[in-house]
């Protein structure tokens, strides 16, 4: 084929790493294929598993000559296990090409125009349909009633589970005929929706002679949240999502187990059909509903594909709403004459539907160190240090592994692939180890024995999974105390970040927060990159920081337990410091949110000798916290209302209201057009689109963040 192209687009040839890397490629996908479909027990995310497969598919487009017929881009699962008697289907149950973004809904859309002949000025009518995250069915129904079902394996033939499927209740054993519908009750046939009819053919009885009908079984999360709940309590095996439930729920040998789990159903497709002819998917869903059939009520028609992406992302905001999970939405051109014409690719998939895939929340990477990291608090939390990868639109190279305890739980070595997921989080979270990848070079990891800062003799308390570093004077311990004194969430100092607080600490200059009282400009001259002007503005900023609200100062304290509300309650309750510094641990635990161990953390931190010489010390210093209310301490954002949308990765979307309350501004939840502005996180839907609409301005994360530290590079440069 290569003599018919031009010299200068000579084929491409693949490299042995190339080759390689494709039958690598291959190799994990069938065991993937293997574990979820046979048994029922998979060690990929579904995202993990979808990037897996694009690479491939890539690859193999980029190099044809690579694709081998047994490649798993040309099948759909794996073979069906032998428990169950297979199920043939008698018309193959196809899997669906992906799309990832808008853009490639656009590059559908053109393929589609271009195989129809026709131009941009065509207007395509789609319909779009959530994807539920479940499993797919195949049922045969005679006459209206129900025959007997199967599970897709591998698109040709899957396994019978007709007892199983009967004792799902939502599916009914007999379709009820249109005709007994029709109000005057005779056989005249009623209109499914504007402009079209189903036409049964002559003879019919309102409902097909023989038809496939195909859907979805899942579980709710309500019913997965009762299973593992009893499955907890009785010792037995959790199952990782609903979707696997459903899966072994389905797919159980003793029906009883089945008929316990409350399954449920939606269908949406069809296979065989006789005596019955449908117009389009919207009629084929309008007739499904009208025979008592379960359709998913979140349908829309669209005009193109603007008004497809449109829906996509309007659910990309809502999806978390729904009362099952769903991974995206299914888009399938309405008209069924037009599908007839589109056909399919090879036996593997229809060109005339796509399944629009949200953003992975989820992805695999390795491990490459775990390192120790020392608090505020003096807890040692583990990190892992990752391989960088994309998750969401952010490069993550870094998860907690909160303590050795967890380590144990999820058995995390250095050099093991794990998948990683991001759920609102500041830091993204190991969620497992893929085990089938270890090569047995992977390294154990244990917590130290001593602080990586200081060197003194780690502790663990009774009772708690945490490893502590008891030493008052541990320099990582004062760095991370003193940035969150002088944080926004604390004291608010413009100017003392991050990099100033190690220097300061790092130096001896400051040992605790008693210390920033009495920096001169000097000192404060001598840390690196640090102008007159900067120091001068600074320094403002630690005086007027002294008359702070009582609950920022209490905050700043960094006492164990108590955080930015647990200090406005404390501060609320006692008015001045000197007594909540007096008060009983019972008087403490008697405060209206304030629990047992809180008062007892409060009561153990003011009696520590350290810290009463750190209060004496502010007092000294001239630090005199205003008594409570809820005035803001600055009005940066005065006159400026905030919406925030979507996963914001740095902060949680409280945290991000409370800054912006004590920045003077106002946060709505809803955009109007007096709205200033949109912070738009991770997987934003119609509050951005509405934002758009508005021509109001649109902020990331980061942006947002910029505008509330901003202050101190801007008057420096006024
Ligand atoms: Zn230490």
């Amino acid at each position: 084929m290569s003599n018919e192209m031009p010299a200068l687009m000579e084929m491409a040839r693949p490299s042995a790493q190339e080759q390689q890397r494709v039958e690598a490629l291959r190799a994990q996908l069938r065991n993937a294929n293997y574990l979820y479909y046979a048994q029922d027990a998979p060690e990929l995310s579904d995202a993990a598993y979808d990037a897996l497969m694009r690479e491939l598919r890539e690859l193999e487009e980029r190099f044809p000559e690579l694709l081998t017929p047994d490649s798993p881009t040309e099948r759909v699962g794996t073979e069906a296990v032998n428990l169950f008697a297979p199920y043939p289907h008698r018309v193959s149950m196809l899997s669906l090409d992906n799309a990832f973004s808008a853009d490639n809904l656009r590059s559908w859309e053109d393929r589609l125009r271009r195989q129809l002949g026709a131009g941009p000025e065509l207007a395509i009518e789609y319909i779009c349909e959530l994807k539920i995250d479940g499993l797919s069915v195949n049922l045969t129904y005679e006459n209206g009633q129900f025959i007997s079902g199967g599970t897709r394996g591998d698109g040709l033939t899957g396994e019978d589970i007709t007892p199983n499927l009967r004792t799902i209740s939502a599916l009914p054993k007999q379709l009820r005929p249109l005709s007994s519908r029709a109000s005057n009750g005779d056989n005249s046939v009623i209109p499914l929706s504007e402009g079209a009819e189903a036409v049964p053919t002559p003879g019919g009885q309102g409902v097909p002679a023989r038809i496939e009908i195909r859907g979805e079984v899942f579980m709710s999360h309500r019913e997965f949240a009762r299973i593992n709940g009893e499955a907890e309590e009785q010792g037995g095996r959790t199952f990782a999502n609903p979707r696997n439930a459903a899966a072994g729920s389905l797919r159980q040998k003793d029906i009883a187990v089945t008929a316990k789990r409350r399954l449920d159903i939606f269908l949406y497709a069809v296979g065989e059909c006789e005596g019955w002819t449908f117009q389009s998917q919207h009629d084929l869903l309008q007739a499904y509903r009208v025979w008592g059939l379960r359709t998913n009520p979140n349908v829309r028609v669209c005009e193109g594909i603007e008004q497809v992406i449109e829906f996509c992302d309007e659910w990309s905001g809502k999806k978390g709403e729904l009362p099952y999970d769903i991974d995206g939405v299914v888009v399938k051109v309405n008209s069924f004459s037009l599908q007839r014409e589109l056909g399919q690719v090879s036996s593997r998939a229809p060109r005339w539907a796509i399944a629009y895939k949200y953003p992975a929340l989820q992805v695999r990477t390795r491990v490459e160190s775990i390192e120790v990291q020392v608090g505020r608090t003096g807890a040692l939390t583990p990190v892992a240090n990752l391989t960088p990868v994309a998750l969401a639109g952010v490069m993550v190279a870094r998860a907690t592994l909160h303590n050795e305890d967890e380590i144990r739980r999820k058995d995390v070595r250095i050099g093991d692939w794990v998948v990683v997921q991001r759920a609102g989080e500041v830091i993204p979270e190991i969620v497992e180890v893929v085990k089938g990848e270890r090569t047995g070079d992977e390294i154990e990891f244990a917590m130290p024995a001593n602080c990586p800062s200081c060197g003194a003799q780690v502790v663990r308390a009774e009772g708690e999974a945490v490893l502590r570093c008891p030493n008052e004077e541990c320099p990582k311990k004062m760095h991370e105390r003193i940035r969150y004194f002088a944080s926004r969430m604390a004291m608010d100092i413009e100017g003392l970040g991050d990099k100033q607080c190690e220097q300061l600490t790092q130096v001896g200059l400051v040992r605790d927060v008693a210390d920033i009282y009495a920096l001169t400009k000097e000192q404060m001259l001598s840390l690196e990159r640090m102008g007159d002007k900067l120091a001068t503005k600074i320094l403002d900023h630690i005086e007027g920081s002294k008359t702070r609200p009582l609950a920022r100062l209490i905050a700043g304290l960094g006492i164990r337990h108590i955080g930015e509300h647990s200090s406005e309650v404390l501060a609320s309750h006692f008015g001045t410091l000197e007594k909540l510094a007096a008060a009983s641990v019972d008087e403490l635990a008697g405060v209206f949110e304030i629990g047992r161990r809180t008062a007892e953390s409060i009561r153990a931190f003011f009696d520590e000798p350290h810290n009463q010489r750190t209060l004496s010390k502010l007092h000294k210093a001239g630090v005199r916290p205003q008594s409570h209310d809820s005035a803001p301490h600055s009005d940066r954002f005065a006159g400026k209302s905030f919406v925030f949308t979507g996963t914001l990765i740095r902060l949680k979307r409280d945290e991000a209201e409370t800054l912006v309350k004590h920045l003077g501004g106002r946060a709505s939840g809803s955009v109007s057009k007096q709205t200033s502005y949109l912070v738009a996180g991770g997987e934003a839907g119609s509050k951005l689109t509405r934002a758009q609409q508005l021509g109001i301005p649109v902020l990331t994360e980061d942006e947002f963040l910029q505008m509330t530290e901003d202050i101190t590079e801007e008057s420096d440069l006024a």
